[in-house]
């Protein structure tokens, strides 16, 4: 098992597996909040949450809602809202051990511009 948390250790992530790529996004939000995505699904991540809760925010489509740690504020993961049919909910690698992600091959999504991955 592998387990993230934010800054303050209020939000922890566990997850049972490492995705084998995770995405570094450079559109107008990811760039701003230096996210490292990997890709689950809701039904593999577990998620807890202590007493200062978290926020979360939405733009544009309101499709994905990014959600922080209520006390330092983190990006913790990101789920998709009701107007979206998929389970998808991305972890913040960066919560993670850096030497336990060390195996993941970060991909870098043109989310600016093109929709396109970068570097393969
Ligand atoms: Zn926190």
């Amino acid at each position: 098992m592998y387990t993230g948390q934010c800054h303050c250790g209020n939000v922890k992530l566990t997850i049972a597996r490492l995705t084998e790529t995770a995405t570094r996004c450079n559109c107008s939000l990811c760039s701003r909040y230096a996210t490292l995505w990997g890709y689950l699904t809701e039904s593999e991540v577990d998620i807890s949450v202590g007493r200062y809760g978290t926020e979360h925010y939405s733009h544009g489509d309101k499709c994905i809602d990014f959600h922080r740690c209520g006390h330092c504020g983190c990006i913790t993961h990101y789920s998709t809202t009701a107007k979206v049919e998929s389970d998808r909910l991305a972890v913040n690698y960066n919560l993670f051990s850096s030497t336990e992600i060390a195996s993941v091959r970060v991909r870098l999504f043109d989310g600016a511009e093109t929709w396109q991955f970068i570097n393969e």
